[in-house]
């Protein structure tokens, strides 16, 4: 491995590769995406940052814009003074950049500011109105945040999905036909955050409309990565909700939004309750506002949002088209790479010719080599930061790896028992817009040795955590910031 890999160390500003600055790619800088880690062996390399579909490193121009706006932070709204009017202006101006980012109709959208993509789900199905024998239809994709929360609230059905990972549109059909019950909703993630399908979302959006149902997007993975657009509301295939968090688009400042229909927020009681969302109370009576207010309860996260709107401007100069290619080359190059290692085995759809329908997203198992003990040696051994596990999908990982009801009581009573040794799952690598082609290779070469069975160093899995560690070797945070 280069030990000089392609960055800048003062800055951490990715220097591309000729093949990308060919193509027109300039990453902007990103904090910390290439600082130094120590290995196992005492050298320090650049790290590789692989795990982006958890969450980004942030844009620099984020950062120094929070600095400089932390001094006028101020709380919004009702506030009289200089920094409060300021403030509020710039969140209303966040919110717009917010909505025009996935196309809103400001007449008849809102921007519904929340912590992330799982309050934002929480949010919708908690104010979507339910009647008995209503029906949600979700995906076998679906991360569990947009699974979970509609439980409870409507009998959820799944859409399978098959070997590519894509689901079949005519199941869908025929799951909306309203003899079964009417589809209040049909609720689906733009992009798996295990496969990295990419769904057909207006297609399925229509659909979904002819069968009286409205259309939600779980945008966590989607929209950092494609230009998404609702579409006008009278286009069949609109999308009634779309759902997404900052800390996945290099703004990781603790904020996300909903954006969508202010009839259907203006119509129901609020979520969370309390001061902000209301006109006027009384002892017996509440005056509720009108929506975004409405949803709003409580002090908002002013930097978060701030911070969240500077992202996307940054993203938008960028150019969302120019991000695409730029992480379809790479995916191409990965899967191509992958190809070439007969015991790594990807999850859905592998042809490296056809990155047009997926993400960057790509997980994996190297075969005889356990998930975690894979993530271990990438961090340990060579500086790759990836991530391992069932990724918030257990039932997909758990169909993907044929895990039957007899395995899955088995390991599920081991994990009550403190035991997570055997718990199933993959690694996941996952791009941002930082990564480069040499950044792929590394991993390449990494997998290449992993499936070899070279690591070098002597690994102890912990039963209750069911990860694994070197041997009597434990990362030396102490020279480190701290409190
Ligand atoms: N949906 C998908 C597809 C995701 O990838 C994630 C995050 N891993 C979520 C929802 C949840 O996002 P958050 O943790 O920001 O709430």
């Amino acid at each position: 491995m280069d030990d000089t890999a392609a960055a800048s160390p003062e800055t951490g500003v990715a220097i591309l590769t000729g093949e990308q600055a060919q193509n027109g790619f300039c990453c902007p800088e990103i904090v910390g995406c290439r600082r130094r880690v120590p290995l196992l062996d005492g050298r320090w390399v650049p790290q590789i940052f692989l795990d982006n579909a958890a969450s980004t490193k942030p844009f620099r121009a984020v950062c120094d814009f929070l600095l400089d706006m932390q001094h006028y932070y101020s709380n919004i709204h009702r506030g009289t003074g200089f920094d409060s009017v300021f403030c509020t202006d710039r969140y209303e101006e966040a919110r717009r950049i917010i909505g025009d980012f996935v196309g809103w109709d400001r007449s008849k959208d809102v921007v519904i500011p929340v912590r992330n993509t799982t309050e934002g789900l929480n949010l919708l199905a908690n104010t979507i109105p339910f009647a008995s024998g209503d029906r949600v239809l979700i995906t076998f994709l679906e991360h569990h945040s947009n699974d979970l929360p509609w439980r409870g609230k409507a009998r959820v059905e799944y859409i399978p999905v098959d070997e590519s990972g894509q689901i079949d549109l005519d199941v869908l059909e025929r799951r909306l036909d309203p003899a079964d019950g009417p589809v209040r909703v049909v609720s689906c993630t733009g992009a798996s955050n295990v496969t990295g399908t990419v769904l057909p979302i207006h297609e399925i959006a229509a659909l979904a409309h002819r069968g009286g149902a409205l259309m939600v997007v779980d945008g966590a993975q989607i929209v950092p990565h494609r230009r998404l657009r609702m579409r006008p509301h009278d286009d069949p295939g609109h999308l009634d909700f779309v759902v997404f968090s900052a800390h996945k688009m290099n703004s990781p400042f603790g904020e996300g939004a909903v954006v969508g229909r202010r009839d259907l927020f203006a119509e129901a009681v609020p979520y969370l309750q309390g001061g902000g969302t209301v006109y006027s109370v009384s002892l017996d009576h509440v005056v509720w506002a009108d929506p975004p207010d409405r949803q709003e309860a409580g002090t908002p996260n002013v930097l978060g949002m701030f911070a969240m709107a500077k992202a996307i401007q940054v993203m938008e100069e960028v150019g969302m088209e120019r991000v695409e290619a730029h992480e379809a080359g790479l995916t191409s190059l990965l899967l191509r790479g992958i190809r070439s290692i007969r015991e790594v085995a990807v999850f859905g759809g592998r042809d490296p010719e056809d990155v047009k329908s997926r993400l960057g997203v790509v997980s994996f198992m190297v075969a005889d080599v356990p998930h975690g003990l894979v993530a271990s040696i990438l961090s340990f051994e060579w500086g790759i930061a990836v991530r391992s596990g069932c990724f918030c999908a257990h039932p997909l990982i758990k169909r993907l790896l044929n895990v039957t009801r007899e395995q899955e009581r088995l390991f599920e009573e081991e994990i009550r028992n403190g035991d997570r040794r055997n718990t199933p799952g993959a690694v996941r690598a996952s791009l941002g817009l930082h990564n480069t082609q040499d950044d792929v290779e590394t991993l390449l070469e990494a997998l290449g040795v992993i499936a070899a069975k070279g690591w070098r160093g002597d690994y102890v899995q912990n039963a209750t955590s069911g990860e694994f560690h070197p041997k009597d070797f434990r990362f030396d945070f102490s020279h480190l910031p701290g409190f």
